[in-house]
């Protein structure tokens, strides 16, 4: 049973999307079916699961994803089944997820299953077989898919580097193949000395520790370092380096937001210009923003954790996925209706202040559901959370 004040939280969420006239729409099902998620309420998001479809709803592939990311509280057969059915196991976001969730479980030969059925692979989908394969210590099948997938014309990113140089680090045998991958990596501008990582774990923690010295925003320098403490069984020091990568806000995951608009289910990443409507949701921000200054509101640029100067700072922060997601939606929806949002990292505290002022020019009703709890921003400029965001 999920605590006391989060049901409460759930209870007013059910309530409020039946009030806004939300049940037909997918993103309201998924957001009510991760609050529980991350409540430990299995059974009542299993339960809200069935629920949707009885009332029709087809859940999506951020649903099914949803659900598959919060294993090992569901198993992935569970969801496998469905999945098939839907086809949807086929598109890399569910596949992926369906795939890393066997790979949690050590069921490797499960996931690289799902891998091969997946039409379009991309990075991601790779990078996670490969971790996969990785963490389960085969070497040969890891070195093999490395090289299909350069083969195959994809580019690898830190992660996919990562992986490959750990396996590589962990057998003597396999030094050789090691120093390819290094020698790739450094050509494509990852050099991360991880080759040090091989019986000389102090001058890769050392090389790793003056990365994130000189660049507090370089993710790849993170993951190495918390996973060559993992390696040594340091855990007291790499619980540190993910406490430092919270505070910091640096995430593996690229940030974004989905909604729904007439049906349909709508993504935006952050800076994202690959919406059809991307120059009306662009002047809708313009136009936001002037309104939000005549306000007094000065972005807190101390979010951007980029090195880069003020007014750029000021141009991320306005390009937040969030943002681009309630322009879209306030220049496709009705006047006066309701907006929904889900984001798959927190909302920052800078997209906070902004979307509160937001509802109250625009005159909307607008609730984001984050990785942290439900925010429902009232038309008079106030929001549930009582901004402890
Ligand atoms: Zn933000
Ligand atoms: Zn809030």
């Amino acid at each position: 049973m999920v605590a006391y004040s989060k049901c409460m939280e759930m209870f007013n969420a059910l309530r409020l999307f039946k009030e806004m006239g939300f049940l037909g729409n997918v993103v309201a099902w998924t957001a009510m079916i991760s609050g529980f998620l991350q409540n430990e309420g299995k059974e009542e998001a299993l339960d809200l699961f069935w629920e949707m479809r009885r009332k029709g709803v087809r859940p999506n592939e951020f649903t099914y994803s949803v659900i598959l990311t919060a294993l090992p509280v569901i198993s992935p057969s569970e969801v496998h089944a469905q999945v098939v059915k839907t086809n949807y196991e086929r598109s890399s976001t569910v596949g992926t997820a369906l795939l890393d969730a066997y790979v949690k479980l050590g069921k490797v030969d499960e996931a690289s299953k799902v891998f091969n059925g997946i039409d379009d692979k991309d990075i991601v989908a790779w990078s996670a077989m490969l971790a996969g394969y990785a963490q389960t210590g085969e070497t040969e099948a890891a070195i093999k898919m490395f090289s299909d997938l350069t083969k195959g014309g994809i580019k690898p990113n830190e992660f996919t580097f990562s992986s490959i140089l750990n396996v590589c680090a962990a057998t003597t045998a396999s030094m050789g193949p090691g120093k390819q991958f290094h020698g790739l990596a450094i050509k494509s501008r990852l050099d991360f000395s991880c080759m040090r990582v091989h019986k000389k774990t102090e001058l890769g923690r050392s090389a790793a520790e003056k990365i994130i010295e000189m660049k507090p925003e370089d993710l790849a320098a993170y993951v190495l370092l918390s996973n060559m403490y993992a390696e040594s069984g340091d855990w007291q020091e790499r619980a540190k380096v993910r406490k430092l990568m919270n505070e910091r806000n640096v995430k593996k995951e690229a940030a974004y937001s989905w909604i729904e608009v007439k049906n349909k289910t709508y993504v935006f990443l952050a800076g994202d210009r690959s919406h059809p409507l991307q120059d009306q949701i662009y002047m809708k921000l313009e136009d936001l923003s002037t309104r939000l200054k005549d306000l007094g509101y000065k972005p807190d640029t101390s979010y951007v954790l980029q090195d880069i100067d003020d007014e750029l700072k000021e141009a991320v922060l306005a390009q937040h996925s969030e943002r681009l997601a309630i322009a879209f939606e306030l220049i496709s929806t009705p006047k006066g209706s309701p907006l929904l949002i889900i984001k798959n990292l927190r909302v920052c505290g800078d997209c906070h202040v902004v979307i509160k002022l937001i509802a109250k020019i625009e005159e909307r009703e607008i609730v984001v559901r984050d990785t942290n709890r439900f925010h429902h921003f009232s038309s008079d400029g106030v929001c549930s959370c009582g901004h402890f965001w």
